[in-house]
């Protein structure tokens, strides 16, 4: 084979990665972009400027490392989920990454690997699926209901029989936007102690946009509970790269086993730290955008489509006899949806008010075409 024509399928990769596709939302560049769950506002002028100023501070010192423990970032991350959690958390029981990416990634590191399982009840994020196959651990596909909730008799029966040793739920979920009941969570938990007992991880990305509150509370008495939230939805900070986890002391000692020292660079953590101080204006934007969804399912399903019940940034519509082709529709008129592969169905994530209304014109468009 000649070194031109040598692919990726020609090098020595480990097996459970030949043939495979990496995690690929189109980044297309088209006048309304409304397909990765993005908060569409900018961050504030006065919370660019505290920006600037904490990374000028933090540039003077780049010749050392960071704060390894990411201390005062952990400590201004406890009192955001003490305040507004319903459950108070101090430093020692919070941990940061580079996106909540990479809180699952130590998560999986720790807790999966090879020889061990994790099961989420799909469709869900389908990272969990790849970085499970990144770390090694067996990727198992539990079961959802007609309507996207999880069906709990046949989700237990999935964990007392594969006895996996990470149980995901994702909530609300992503694409199909509904929260998980508390109730359904502390089954799922009861269930996965019984079976192994195994780690259940809780992706709470957008649980800001939720109608329901946070299930921080169910970590008293829990220590195989984590609970994982991210500043890339409500924080409007996507671009920073930020994630966190709050769970017993133990879960943060034992992910120290598999970080990478300094991941977190004095950059990052002097922006997250910004940010945090701007804590109640970004939480304003939330508000405007849980509204906003509130009018894209009210306009989907006045438009005659069908929308299951949204808790996040975003909204599942369909149903389309192929999806596929709808999603090209709509991006012909000019707005990239996201095409999660869930047959029938789309997901929009809800824009500025003009995004919306754009939007809203092309599937109602879209509608006219298919009568
Ligand atoms: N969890 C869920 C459910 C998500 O949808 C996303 C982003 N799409 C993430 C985690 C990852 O977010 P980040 O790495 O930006 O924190």
């Amino acid at each position: 084979m000649s070194f031109e024509s040598f692919g990726i399928e020609d090098l020595p990769i480990r097996d459970e990665l030949r043939g495979k596709s990496p995690y690929g939302a189109p980044q297309l560049d088209v006048p309304v972009r409304l397909n990765t769950n993005e908060n569409p506002y900018p961050l504030p002028e006065p919370l660019v400027e505290r920006i600037a100023e904490r990374v000028r501070e933090a540039a003077r010192a780049l010749n050392r490392y960071p704060d390894r423990d990411a201390v005062e970032l952990r400590t201004r991350l406890a009192e955001y989920l003490t305040r507004t959690g319903g459950h108070p958390v101090g430093a020692g029981n919070v941990w940061a990454a580079n996106g909540s990416n990479e809180v699952i990634q130590q998560l999986l590191q720790t807790f999966g690997g090879p020889g061990r399982s994790a099961i989420g009840f799909e469709p869900s994020y389908s990272m969990h699926a790849l970085i499970a196959r990144g770390t090694g651990t067996r990727w198992i596909t539990g079961p959802r209901d007609e309507d996207f909730t999880i069906d709990l008799p046949a989700a237990e029966k999935a964990i007392a029989e594969h006895r996996p040793d990470v149980v995901f739920v994702t909530t609300p979920n992503n694409p199909t936007g509904g929260a998980v009941p508390s109730e359904t969570v502390l089954a799922l938990y009861e269930a996965a102690q019984a079976a192994k007992p195994s780690m259940v991880i809780v992706d709470e990305a957008y649980v800001e946009f939720s109608h329901k509150g946070s299930l921080l509370p169910l970590l008293e008495g829990r220590p195989n509970l984590v609970i994982s939230r991210t500043m890339s939805k409500a924080f409007g900070a996507a671009g920073l790269r930020l994630g966190y986890f709050a769970a017993h002391p133990a879960v943060v000692d034992a992910v120290q086993l598999v970080r990478l020292p300094y991941h977190l660079s004095s950059i990052t953590q002097a922006t997250a730290l910004a940010a945090l101080e701007h804590t109640d204006t970004l939480l304003g934007y939330v508000e405007q955008l849980k509204s906003e969804r509130d009018r894209l399912v009210a306009e989907l399903r006045a438009a005659g489509y069908e929308v299951t019940e949204p808790d996040a940034n975003f909204v599942q519509f369909g149903r389309f006899a192929d999806s596929h082709a709808a999603w090209r529709k709509i991006l012909d008129r000019g707005v990239l949806v996201r095409d999660n592969g869930v047959p029938g169905w789309l997901r929009v994530t809800a824009g500025t008010p003009a995004e919306n209304d754009a939007f809203l014109d092309a599937i109602r468009e879209l509608k006219k075409e298919q009568e």
